[in-house]
């Protein structure tokens, strides 16, 4: 069991830590494996997140939410990670989406749908990805044309985390003329259960996170009534995606931390049992000084995203900053990891021991919410 405690960590995060480790053992780790192979969770798993008080933990409680702030969204993306459950699409409902609709929403749009996202009653999903275009998120084409009192979807979108359980699905749209850039990007709200021409596709066979149902959504000519427009003006949608993004990225940044954290555990424990030229792995001094890099390269993370954290909570992580942490936090996380499978020697490369499955979960943090490369980008333009 892994406890570790930050500088932004209180008696009262420690206790609700304990209670999502407790709640996972219980209702998680069990259909694991099951999930795993059927490549998606148990839909009611939501909703028993839910009665736990585990989704929309940052949502004030008058729209059903816990009343958190990002330390509670923070203390269950690591114990996902060190209870060793990955491929629960929470980052993106309670972390992006609901967080997206408390911004930007107008009050009847929070009102409407946050109370349902707290309560699992409703699943979330941003769809801004599409088979054509995905770093460059202007170059969107899927439109929302306003016809009377409607807006009418046309388009298509892939590799939706959640694509298959979601019913509300915030989808990245071109409001206005679909080869202008920023300001004819708008994010509207559809609710799967409420309309006609949205269609799932299959989920996505991944070399990773196999428990996490991923997608592509199709829209032909989906009618949503016109004020499911996020805020109700159209042309914020990229302003809207922008000011988010470090929240984003400091959440997979974490995870990424709490990864590399859990990957060291398992295979401290292996080389420690483990024998070869009549000694324990661990007497290898390779195996010593491997561990005692990946180790500080885990606390060199840990303290740089911990203090990132404590600057987020306080208002204050640029977006420039939310870019360095995503990048340096991801990358290590892989490089640890390969180190850690290395250790494991042919039992690294089976499914069957944690850490095979840690490598390829590992691999999408350089990708997804902005890649290393873009990450790059970002970083040297400001600089
Ligand atoms: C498991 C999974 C879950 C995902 N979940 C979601 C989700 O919930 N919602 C969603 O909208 N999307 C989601 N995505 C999509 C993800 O965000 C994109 O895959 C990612 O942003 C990269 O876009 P792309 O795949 O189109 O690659 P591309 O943009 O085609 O990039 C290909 C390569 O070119 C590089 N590149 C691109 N532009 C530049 C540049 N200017 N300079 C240098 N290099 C460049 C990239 O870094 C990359 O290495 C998910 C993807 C996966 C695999």
């Amino acid at each position: 069991m892994i406890t570790r405690k930050s500088g932004w960590m209180d008696e009262d995060l420690e206790i609700f830590s304990d209670s999502v480790r407790k709640f996972f053992e219980r209702e998680a780790l069990p259909h694991n494996e099951r999930w795993n192979q059927e490549g998606k969770i148990d839909r009611n798993f939501w909703n028993k997140a839910g009665d736990a008080g585990l989704l929309c933990v940052t949502i004030p409680e008058e729209y059903g939410g816990a009343g958190g702030d990002f330390r509670h969204e923070a203390v269950i993306v690591q114990q996902e990670q060190w209870t060793h459950f990955s491929g629960w699409g929470n980052g993106v409902h309670s972390g992006i989406c609901a967080p997206y609709i408390l911004s930007y929403g107008t009050e009847e749009q929070k009102k409407r749908w946050l109370p349902k996202l707290a309560t699992g009653e409703m699943v979330a999903a941003i769809a801004m990805t599409e088979p054509g275009t995905g770093s460059d998120l202007q170059a969107v084409r899927t439109t929302a044309k306003r016809d009377g009192n409607e807006y009418v979807i046309n388009g298509q979108k892939t590799f939706i985390t959640n694509g298959q359980h979601a019913d509300l699905i915030i989808v990245v749209c071109k409001t206005g003329d679909v080869s202008g850039g920023a300001k004819n990007i708008s994010l509207v709200v559809v609710e799967a259960d409420e309309v006609t021409g949205y269609r799932r596709g299959r989920n996505l066979d991944k070399i990773g996170l196999h428990a996490q149902d991923t997608s592509e959504l199709f829209f032909d000519d989906v009618r949503v009534p016109g004020d499911n427009i996020l805020g109700g003006d159209e042309g914020r949608g990229f302003y809207q995606l922008m000011q988010q993004l470090p929240r984003e990225r400091l959440i997979i940044a974490l995870g990424s931390v709490a990864g590399m954290e859990a990957a060291i555990d398992v295979t401290v424990d292996y080389v420690k049992q483990r024998k070869a030229f009549g000694k324990a792995l661990l007497d290898f001094q390779n195996t010593q000084f491997v561990l005692a890099d990946c180790k500080a390269e885990a606390v060199v993370a840990r303290t740089f995203v911990d203090e990132y954290i404590a600057r987020l909570v306080r208002g204050e992580l640029t977006p420039e900053e939310g870019a360095v942490a995503k990048l340096w936090a991801c990358e290590t996380h892989c490089r640890v990891v390969d180190k850690c499978l290395q250790l494991f020697g042919g039992y690294g490369y089976m499914m069957e021991y944690p850490i095979g499955r840690m490598y390829t979960d590992a691999r999408i943090q350089r990708i997804y919410g902005g890649t290393s490369e873009i990450m790059r980008l970002l970083i040297s333009r400001a600089l």
